[in-house]
């Protein structure tokens, strides 16, 4: 077992955590990630209204008695979200781990606060961390260059971020983006984070409530087959490079409105392409780790594995390159 003062702060086995991921965080995913000892997290804005949302933590409670979140991503939205709504239906469901990513959680903190919440903040650069931790979130979830969605516009990679972050960021901090085996983890734990988050590890796993094509293409792709949309709106989003990915970026070039755009990025096509497989139909976010994912396992099979491999590496490998 590796045990951090992440797990311990959690109360989960593993330092392992299955981050907000828009239309894969669902019941079915959550549950697993919890049921194999990590921390798994429902994303707020998947289900469409916070109604919705206290029936789908009813579902996944229904499917483990594991700790488990909820991610609320603050960003620009087509349609406008009632951001205050989700925290009063994540507050009023019992839910005591928040993973707010985006934008700055101090306007949401003190109602989760006073409700017993303990907050991951998610975010991509050190200044940002040092924000969130002044204003009292309880660990940072820091996502580098590599990672699916948004990455930030800094594209400073893990290497450099995650030490530079560890180097002034007193709170436990795990590691995010091209995060997705066992030497992603010793290297995060190198690096001075207490864990990692996956997504794009997670979503290529048996219980990803996703269609069978979007696995095996993420199984079957590397770590260049990636997009960087909406980068001229200063809200990049990295996407699996398919054709809809490459228009989107042809009409930012032409200067095209986020209006004439939408109808190209929009989540609700995103959706689709998860529902039926058609990987074309829309945009779907997918991170440079593809490039380290060949197979389909479930999550137990898969949080085990790294964890099994990261103590063995830790124990043999390493230990044995110190010299006698
Ligand atoms: P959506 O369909 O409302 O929007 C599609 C994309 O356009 C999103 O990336 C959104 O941020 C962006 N966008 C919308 N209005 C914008 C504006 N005025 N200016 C600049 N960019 C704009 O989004 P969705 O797919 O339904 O997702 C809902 C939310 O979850 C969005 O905020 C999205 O960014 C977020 N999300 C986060 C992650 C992540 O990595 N945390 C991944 C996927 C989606």
């Amino acid at each position: 077992m590796i045990k951090t003062r992440f797990t311990e702060m959690f109360g989960i086995k593993h330092p392992i955590v299955q981050g907000g991921m828009q239309w894969v965080g669902r019941a079915e995913l959550t549950s697993a990630v919890a049921n194999a000892g990590a921390l798994g997290f429902l994303t707020g804005l998947t289900q469409p209204t916070p109604d919705d949302l206290r029936k789908e933590i009813k579902r996944c409670r229904e499917m483990t008695d594991q700790p488990f979140g909820v991610n609320l991503t603050i960003l620009p939205t087509l349609v406008p979200r009632p951001y205050g709504e989700y925290i009063d239906a994540i507050i009023d469901s019992g839910i005591k781990i928040v993973e707010t990513a985006g934008n700055n959680p101090k306007p949401f903190l003190p109602k989760m606060k006073e409700a017993g919440i303990k907050v991951i903040h998610k975010c991509t650069s050190v200044r940002h961390g040092i924000s969130a931790e002044k204003v009292g979130v309880d660990a940072i979830s820091m996502d580098g260059f590599e990672c699916a969605g948004h990455p930030g516009e800094d594209d400073v990679p893990n290497l450099v971020l995650l030490p530079a972050a560890a180097n002034v960021i007193k709170i436990p901090m795990i590691a995010s983006g091209g995060f997705a085996d066992a030497r992603g983890l010793v290297a995060a734990l190198a690096l001075g984070c207490e864990g990692v988050n996956m997504g794009t590890r997670f979503m290529a796993t048996k219980e990803a409530p996703i269609h069978q094509n979007v696995k095996e293409k993420i199984v079957s792709s590397d770590e260049r087959n990636t997009a960087l949309i909406l980068r001229t709106m200063r809200n990049t989003s990295r996407v699996y490079g398919n054709s809809v990915a490459h228009k989107a970026i042809e009409m930012e070039g032409e200067g095209k409105t986020i209006q004439e755009i939408g109808p190209y990025v929009a989540g609700a096509k995103g959706k689709v392409v998860y529902e039926t497989g058609d990987l074309e139909h829309g945009i779907w976010s997918a991170g440079t780790c593809m490039g380290l994912i060949n197979d389909i396992p479930t999550c137990k099979e898969l949080v085990e594995r790294i964890v099994s491999e990261a103590e063995e590496m830790i124990r043999g490998k390493l230990a044995k390159a110190i010299a006698a």
